[in-house]
């Protein structure tokens, strides 16, 4: 996905403007794989070989989703993903 189709892109629930965060890249500086964050909904879009998955919740499968998160925990900064959103660690009951 190109950054500057990524930089388009809103938050399908609430329309606001999402953060970009890229994880890789390929040799034509195409996103790979990346995260989107909304900071009004704290909603979390993943971006998979190249595809922002951006459904509606209920279209979407936590436990798909749940092994990106992981893989991820270090560029998450040790967030964690509940019910789609991001949250702290500490938001969520151990
Ligand atoms: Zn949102």
């Amino acid at each position: 996905m190109k950054k500057t189709f990524a930089e388009k892109l809103v938050c399908p629930i609430d329309k606001h403007e999402l953060k970009l965060t890229v994880f890789t890249t390929d040799i034509g500086n195409n996103i790979q794989e990346g995260i989107f964050t909304c900071a009004e909904c704290r909603r979390y879009y993943p971006i998979v070989y190249g595809v922002p998955i951006m459904s509606p919740d209920e279209y979407r499968q936590a436990q798909l989703e749940l092994p990106l998160i992981q893989r991820w925990e270090k560029e998450l900064n040790g967030k964690l993903e509940k019910g789609f959103l991001l949250v702290e660690n500490n938001e969520v009951d151990q």
